[in-house]
């Protein structure tokens, strides 16, 4: 490939995408380049997605107001197959933070080499105010609106953020209708009955706890006993609390955007779950004291999962944190100022790409048994998952080792080799 202009001829701020998450995914790509050793017009195609998309959705409220939704999708490689990544539904969703969301979809499919490149989506909207009904009404329209540049050879969706089974068995109905057939392999995350992956619930938190068990081993810890601390307690942190405690670890933290509750002695992970079923958050568990969402941050423990949202360790609370190991299952949790800081104070950081790496994978198996009307039992699925992430870590692992960088720059120096070894084979287009 020709040597092309480099970022720094073009001023990013002009950029629609541009925001302070797409910067920090920005950064990050910057300092692993230091490390990957990959062509300079490489590099510079990869700064960029390659589309992003600005729909808006109108939408009938049950009021029968009509209100119109800014939504996204963003697709940012598809150097080693379609695109992937979830669609989360929240008020802050933006062009921005789907574009730096899409780039570490491409670094973690990369990293677990999986035929994928990285995509994000999202609806602006205040999921918690909205009926099923209007709920429903926003992913079909939603989909209806990014038909065009979804399909399971182009984009595959999945949940993300306040999107769940129910709202992916939505868009494969709303693709299949306009397609005149089913087409299960549009999206994974689907319930079961309509050809979704047994396993695939569980498979992001249940990869956050096969990683974390992982390090401990390397770190000669033993994983039973350890005292753990959850920041979110959804799709991903219900699971990996509950996996923790299977595991013997103690959960003595759990929060959720409610606010958090900490019991030194541990707290039962089922119990916690069965009050926020039936009263909706954390907050009021009548088991174990409660604190703040900041101070939970802060608390002391062996291992802290961050599993809500991005942005929650920074330069001001880093300094702070009293964990031995941090453990990423959200997306961009923690900033770069953040990871310098823990850098300094010699706390690792398993890094999102790697750590929630299970949630794509097993979304893969699931796109892989589609296509193929097939389908694999559990324990299959477990034990292939476990293969898939011990090895991305391991490999991780070594390459911090050997180059002497965070496992942050390692795990994306990993992926972004990837991606630019095959860009490279396959060249620029014309
Ligand atoms: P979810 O909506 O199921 O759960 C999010 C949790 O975070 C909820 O418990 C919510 O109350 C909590 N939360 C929100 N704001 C908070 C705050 N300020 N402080 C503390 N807790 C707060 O979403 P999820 O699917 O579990 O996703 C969580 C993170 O994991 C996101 O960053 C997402 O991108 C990432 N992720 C999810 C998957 C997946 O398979 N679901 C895969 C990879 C990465």
């Amino acid at each position: 490939m020709a040597k092309v202009g480099t970022a720094a001829a073009l001023d990013s701020a002009l950029l629609e995408w541009d925001s302070p998450l797409f910067r920090m995914a920005a950064s990050q790509f910057e300092q692993a380049l230091l490390h990957a050793q990959i062509p300079e017009p490489i590099a510079e195609r990869l700064r960029h997605p390659e589309r992003a998309t600005i729909v808006s959705v109108p939408v009938q409220m049950d009021t029968g107001d009509l209100r119109v939704f800014p939504a996204y999708r963003v697709q940012h490689s598809t150097v080693l197959g379609p695109t992937k990544g979830g669609i989360r539904y929240d008020e802050h969703v933006t062009l921005g933070e789907c574009t730096a969301l899409a780039m570490w979809m491409t670094w973690k499919c990369a990293l677990l080499r999986l035929p994928y490149g990285g995509a994000k989506g999202g609806v602006r909207c205040n999921p918690r105010d909205l009926s099923r009904g209007e709920l429903e009404r926003i992913t079909r329209r939603y989909t209806a609106e990014l038909a065009p540049v979804i399909g399971p050879q182009e984009d595959i969706p999945a949940p993300d953020m306040a999107t769940d089974e129910q709202t992916m068995a939505w868009l494969m109905d709303t693709y299949s209708m306009q397609m005149g057939h089913a087409v299960p392999e549009i999206v994974t995350g689907k319930p079961i009955s309509v050809g979704g992956s047994v396993f695939r619930n569980e498979s992001t938190g249940a990869g956050v706890v096969m990683v974390i068990e992982r390090a401990c081993e390397r770190l000669g810890w033993e994983l039973r006993g350890l005292r753990c601390i959850v920041q979110g307690f959804g799709k991903v942190g219900g699971v990996v609390a509950a996996e923790l405690r299977a595991k013997g670890a103690t959960v003595t933290g759990i929060a959720d955007y409610s606010g958090g509750v900490v019991a030194e002695d541990g707290l039962d992970v089922e119990d916690v779950q069965r009050h926020v079923r039936e009263h909706g958050a954390v907050d009021g568990y009548p088991g174990a004291p409660a604190v703040s969402n900041a101070a939970f941050l802060e608390t002391p423990c062996d291992v802290l999962v961050l599993a809500a949202l991005e942005d929650q360790l920074q330069g001001a609370n880093a300094g702070r944190v009293r964990a031995r190991l941090v453990a990423e299952g959200a997306n961009g949790p923690t900033t770069i100022e953040a990871d310098a800081v823990l850098a300094a104070r010699g706390i690792p950081v398993v890094p999102d790409v790697l750590a929630n790496a299970g949630g794509v994978t097993v979304s893969y198996f699931e796109w892989v048994q589609d296509l193929g009307r097939l389908f694999w039992d559990r324990d299959e699925i477990r034990s292939r998952l476990a293969e898939k992430m011990v090895d991305a870590f391991d490999r991780v692992w070594e390459l911090a080792e050997a180059e002497e960088i965070s496992l942050r720059s390692a795990a994306l120096v990993a992926g972004i080799r990837e991606v630019a070894a095959a860009l490279e084979a396959r060249g620029l287009y014309p």
